[in-house]
């Protein structure tokens, strides 16, 4: 499983928010976030700017994908912990 570091995280937040990367992409930017205090504090930046501007699209959000992909995340880190 290829992990991608901060640099590159930070690099498609941008595109991630504007639903511009594929599926595998982004579980790959979420699962980063999930474990990067750093990534995911320039994730919820970004996410913040961009909910304001694009409030008049009637689109899906990727947001929607991330949360729940970052929910999973967060329960098996919780239930993994424990080996
Ligand atoms: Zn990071």
């Amino acid at each position: 499983m290829s992990e991608i570091d901060c640099q590159e995280t930070k690099r498609h937040v941008h595109e991630f928010l504007h639903n511009e990367l594929n599926e595998t992409e982004i579980v790959e930017i979420t699962a980063h976030l999930a474990n990067c205090d750093s990534c995911e504090t320039d994730y919820d930046m970004e996410n913040l700017i961009n909910g304001s501007i694009k409030e008049a699209c009637d689109e899906v959000p990727p947001q929607e994908l991330a949360e729940r992909v970052l929910a999973e995340i967060r329960r098996i880190q919780v239930n993994g912990g424990q080996h």
